[in-house]
C-alpha cells in the first residue's frame, strides 16, 4: 500500500509518498507560492526535480504533484492507481475529533465549523482535501488532526477560568497542538525502552521553531503547554509563549497598537528573537551567545527557564515521572540545550549521560544507567504518523 500525505499550507504545500511494506519515503517534495508569482515545485526521492511554472490554486499543484510522482524520468510511481489513500494533516479538528477519521461531507462540514479556531491553516487545509478529491476522484482520504491526541485533558486542565458561558458559546479552551509528533515519539519512546506505553508516565518535548511539552499518562495526553492556540506555553522562536494578558491592553493604549498589531507583535517579533534581537533560529543565538552577545545568552536561558518548569509542573500532576523524550529541531539536534533543560534534577532522578547525550537527530537513550527518570532522543515524523493513521482506518 502506498500513502501521499498532504500538508498544506495557505500558499504551499508540502507532500510524501510513503510506502507502507517499508514504511520508507519513495519521494517528498513541496509546492511553494501557490497562487503568486513565481510558483515552483521541488521533489527529492529518486532524483531531484524542480519544475517552475505556474500555479494558480491547490488544484493545479496537486496536478503537478501527481505528475512529478509519476514522471518517467524523476517518478517513483507509473501511474496515480498505485496511490491507495491520501492523509492529510488537519491543523483543528476542535472538539469534534478525538482520533483520525475517513473524509466524508460531514467531516468536511466539521472541518469548516472549527476555521474561526484555526484561521489561518484549517482554511488551507481543506482547500487541499477538495483538491486532491477533484484530481483523485475515489481515492479514500483520511484527516489526521494536531489537535486529537490532547482531546484526553480533563476539563480542570482544559478549561480557562473565564466565565464558563464563553466556553459554552465560543468553545474557548485549551486545546494543544503537536498531537501527532507528541503521540508518535511517546509510543517510540516506549518502544525503545521496551514497556508498554499505558504504563509509563511521560513528558513528550517538541522543541522546534513552534515548540510544545505534553504530560502523557496511561497512553494518554493529560495536559499540554499550547492553549486556545499555538502561542500558548513556551517561549518560541518568535512568539512570547506565556504572559500575563494584561500587557494586552496595557500595551495597546501605552502603545497605540491596534489588536492586529499586538498580535502580530505576539505571533512573530517575540520569543526568542524578540528577546535576543539576533535571530528565531537557535543556531544564529548559539552563535551569537558564544561570541558574547548578552541577549542573545538571555534569549537562551529564557527558553530554558520556561521549558524546564513543564518537567517539575507535569511530575507533580501525574504523581511521578519515569521518562522525559525530546524531538524536534532543537530537542533532535541540539546536546547542549538538552544538558540544560535537566540540569541540576537528579533530586527528581534525572540524570543525563553528557557522552551518550552527544547525539543529533537519532533515537537514543541518552540518560545514565543510574537514572530513574529515562531521557531519550526520538526524530519526529508525523508523515510517517499521518500514513499509518490512515492505513489502520482503511485496513
Ligand atoms: P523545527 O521547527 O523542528 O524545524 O526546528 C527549528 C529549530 O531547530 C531552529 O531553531 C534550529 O536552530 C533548530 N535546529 C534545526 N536543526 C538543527 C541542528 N542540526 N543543530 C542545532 N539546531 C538545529
Amino acid at each position: 500500500m502506498k500513502v501521499l500525505v498532504i500538508n498544506a499550507g495557505s500558499s504551499s504545500l508540502k507532500y510524501q509518498l510513503i510506502d507502507m511494506d517499508t514504511r520508507g519515503v519513495m519521494a517528498k517534495g513541496q509546492c511553494e507560492r501557490i497562487g503568486i508569482s513565481g510558483s515552483r515545485l521541488k521533489q527529492t526521492g529518486k532524483s531531484e526535480l524542480v519544475v517552475e511554472q505556474p500555479m494558480k490554486n491547490h488544484a493545479d499543484a496537486i496536478k503537478l504533484v501527481l505528475s512529478a510522482l509519476t514522471d518517467p524520468e524523476h517518478g517513483v510511481i507509473a501511474d496515480m492507481s498505485e496511490i491507495s489513500a491520501v492523509g492529510h494533516r488537519v491543523v483543528h479538528g476542535g472538539e469534534y475529533f478525538s482520533s483520525a477519521v475517513i473524509i466524508d461531507d460531514e467531516v468536511k462540514k466539521a472541518i469548516e465549523d472549527c476555521v474561526d479556531l484555526a484561521p489561518l491553516h484549517n482554511p488551507a487545509n481543506l482547500i487541499g482535501i477538495e483538491a486532491c478529491e477533484t484530481a483523485m476522484p475515489g481515492v479514500p482520504m483520511v484527516a489526521v488532526f494536531d489537535t486529537a491526541f490532547h482531546q484526553t485533558m480533563p476539563p480542570e486542565a482544559y478549561l480557562y477560568a473565564i466565565p464558563y458561558e464563553l466556553y459554552e458559546k465560543y468553545k474557548i479552551r485549551k486545546y494543544g497542538f503537536h498531537g501527532t509528533s507528541h503521540y508518535y515519539v511517546s509510543r517510540r519512546a516506549a518502544e525503545i525502552l521496551g514497556k508498554p506505553v499505558e504504563d509509563l508516565k511521560i513528558v513528550t518535548m517538541h522543541l522546534g521553531n513552534g515548540a510544545s511539552v505534553t504530560a502523557i499518562k496511561d497512553g494518554k495526553s493529560i495536559d499540554t503547554s499550547m492553549g486556545f492556540t499555538p502561542l500558548a506555553g513556551v517561549i518560541m522562536g518568535t512568539r512570547s509563549g506565556l504572559i500575563d494578558p494584561a500587557i494586552i491592553p496595557f500595551l495597546m493604549e501605552k502603545e497605540h497598537m491596534t489588536m492586529q498589531e499586538v498580535n502580530d507583535m505576539l505571533n512573530k517579533k517575540s520569543g526568542v528573537l524578540g528577546i535576543s534581537g539576533v535571530s528565531s533560529d537557535f543556531r544564529d543565538v548559539e552563535k551569537a551567545a558564544a561570541e558574547g552577545n548578552k541577549r542573545a545568552q538571555l534569549a537562551q536561558d529564557m527558553f530554558v527557564y520556561s521549558v524546564k518548569r513543564y518537567i517539575g509542573l507535569y511530575a507533580s500532576i501525574m504523581g511521578g515521572l519515569d521518562v522525559v523524550v525530546f524531538t524536534a529541531g532543537v530537542g533532535e539536534n541540539n546536546a547542549a540545550m538538552r544538558v540544560e533543560l535537566v540540569r541540576g534534577m537528579e533530586f527528581m532522578g534525572i540524570e543525563i549521560d553528557e557522552e551518550k547525550n552527544k547525539v543529533r537527530g537519532e533515537e537514543r537513550v541518552v540518560s545514565k544507567d543510574s537514572s530513574k527518570v529515562k531521557l531519550v532522543v526520538v526524530p519526529t515524523n508525523e508523515e510517517l504518523t499521518i500514513a499509518l493513521e490512515t492505513e489502520k482506518l482503511l485496513g
